[in-house]
């Protein structure tokens, strides 16, 4: 089980690949600085200090920013540019709506289903949260829990129902990010895994119950307010990238 997850926001892994392309680690290197705090919501990414800061020409640097875009953690405006994004408290409260109602189908219908393969696909997330979680890795627990969501959600067998979570998932990084104000960790892990075995012996109406729960937990714990951060300096905030 040599597997390393490319750890994007929505988990866009697994890939066999040993910290992933220069695209895929820059990508990291940028979630990680807003999810840690470090990149306030609403600053300009700035194109041309991003290519000197990463040494990479723009045709590369706006595919990164392409992908930030697509997982909601980056705005990008026309003819301004680039922004870290900044979810309101009414979009916070919405996207967690929407997973307690996706999810809460979703794994009804896994622990229906109750497929051996599931087995495997569970555990082997379990291992990566818990290696993250060991490492005390703040942005890649938030990551890697949001991967625990979607690799569920993937197990009913729904793919148009597991896309949207999908967006759902990325958006919530950013929240959770932005107003979980002690240090982030999103996610009881204790709780996964007892999601995993509620699916895993086909106890749905249990697994529904605690899905829901565990989504108003990760809700309860952020401080929702309409706060304005003051943008960030790139260069410092982004501090050295190692190709
Ligand atoms: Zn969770």
């Amino acid at each position: 089980m040599n597997k390393t997850f490319v750890d994007t926001a929505a988990g866009l892994g697994p890939k066999s690949i040993a910290g992933g392309t220069e695209i895929d680690r820059i990508y990291a290197h940028i979630f990680d600085a807003i999810v840690g705090h470090r990149l306030q919501p609403g600053t300009h990414l700035k194109e041309d200090e991003l290519c000197e800061i990463y040494g990479i020409g723009r045709t590369r640097m706006r595919t990164v920013l392409s992908r930030l875009a697509a997982d909601h953690v980056v705005e990008l405006v026309a003819n301004r540019g680039a922004f870290v994004a900044r979810p309101t408290v009414e979009e916070a409260r919405e996207v967690f709506r929407a997973r307690r109602l996706l999810e809460g189908d979703l794994i009804r219908r896994a622990a229906e289903r109750r497929d051996p393969a599931m087995r495997v696909a569970l555990e082997d997330h379990m291992v990566c949260e818990r290696e993250a979680r060991d490492a005390g890795d703040v942005s890649r627990v938030i990551r890697r829990c949001g991967r625990y969501h979607q690799v569920l959600a993937d197990q009913a067998e729904s793919p148009i129902m597991a896309r949207f979570v999908r967006e759902l998932i990325a958006r919530s990084s950013l929240i959770i990010a932005v107003y979980e104000t002690k240090a982030p960790d999103s996610c009881e892990i204790d709780e996964h895994r007892e999601l995993s075995d509620l699916v895993l012996s086909g106890k749905a109406d249990e697994a529904v119950a605690l899905m829901d729960r565990h989504l108003r937990g990760i809700e309860d714990r952020l401080v929702l307010d309409n706060r304005e951060a003051p943008q960030s300096e790139l260069i410092s905030s982004l501090g050295t990238f190692e190709r």
